[in-house]
């Protein structure tokens, strides 16, 4: 039916597209993508001759209209290069003007290098809150970290290996020294998640940033457990022998 489906691909591993993400990429009257031509690759790989028009950044705003005017008789594809759509990806003001419109909305889910790099983390995933890409410039950055440092939550980060040392850095001076991992490569064949603490991790990555796509979790603030019950009365019991 016409509307507009969100499409989540693969962050790596070809295998991960779903059935039902390759079905609407081979049946959808138009495919807007990110990166056409990174978007094409995939077609090839599910046998799809759908037509694609470019959706980012820099024309978003122009091609809207008219993607949310085709979606009212078409079935039209979102896609990004990798992963979720929205994800650190554009998107979300088509779905806003697509659901002022009435629009029928379907999200086909699937790959997120966020959550994939929690479930290889160990760290706590009971609670989280996802940072995408820091600020490039030292200030923003540092005001960035500031402003989430007592959330009580594990943090994810999108980075790039260039950046990683400087970022690692950034993170210790402004959280301290919490346990962390980099997640790199999920779901390529170097795939790897080293451990450690924010200090450790600094260090190991200061002088040059590994290659490949990254993310960082951060585990949440001083692990610090709730004082035991038997304590709390002894300590009641010693305040209270103090009054006069
Ligand atoms: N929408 C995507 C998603 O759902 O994950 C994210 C898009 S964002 C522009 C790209 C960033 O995601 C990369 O710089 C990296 O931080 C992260 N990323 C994407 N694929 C990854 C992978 N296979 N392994 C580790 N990180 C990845």
């Amino acid at each position: 039916p016409p509307g507009l489906y969100i499409v989540a691909t693969p962050i790596g591993n070809l295998g991960d597209l779903s059935p039902r993400a390759a079905d609407i990429l081979s049946r959808a009257s138009l495919i807007a993508a990110e990166d056409t031509r990174v978007t094409a690759k995939l077609l090839r790989h599910v046998g799809s001759e759908r037509p694609m028009t470019p959706y980012h950044d820099h024309n978003a705003d122009r091609v809207r209209p008219g993607l949310i005017e085709r979606m009212r008789v078409e079935a039209i594809a979102l896609v990004s290069d990798a992963g979720t759509p929205m994800i650190s990806d554009p998107g979300f003001k088509l779905v806003r003007d697509a659901r002022a419109t009435g629009a029928h909305i379907v999200t086909i889910p699937g790959p997120s290098a966020a959550i994939a790099a929690l479930t290889l983390a160990g760290l706590p995933t009971d609670r989280f809150l996802f940072l995408g890409f820091l600020p490039s410039k030292e200030k923003a950055r540092a005001d960035s970290i500031a402003e989430v440092a007592a959330i009580r939550a594990s943090l994810v980060l999108y980075e790039s290996g260039p950046r990683l040392g400087a970022t690692l850095a950034a993170l210790v001076k402004g959280l301290g020294s919490r346990d962390a991992a980099v997640a790199r490569e999920i779901s390529k064949a170097f795939e790897e998640c080293v451990t450690g603490t924010l200090a450790e991790l600094a260090e190991r990555y200061a002088e040059h940033g590994p290659k490949g796509e990254i993310v960082i979790v951060v585990g949440p603030p001083g692990d610090a457990p709730p004082p035991e019950v038997d304590d709390v009365d002894a300590l009641l019991r010693e305040a209270l022998d103090r009054l006069p």
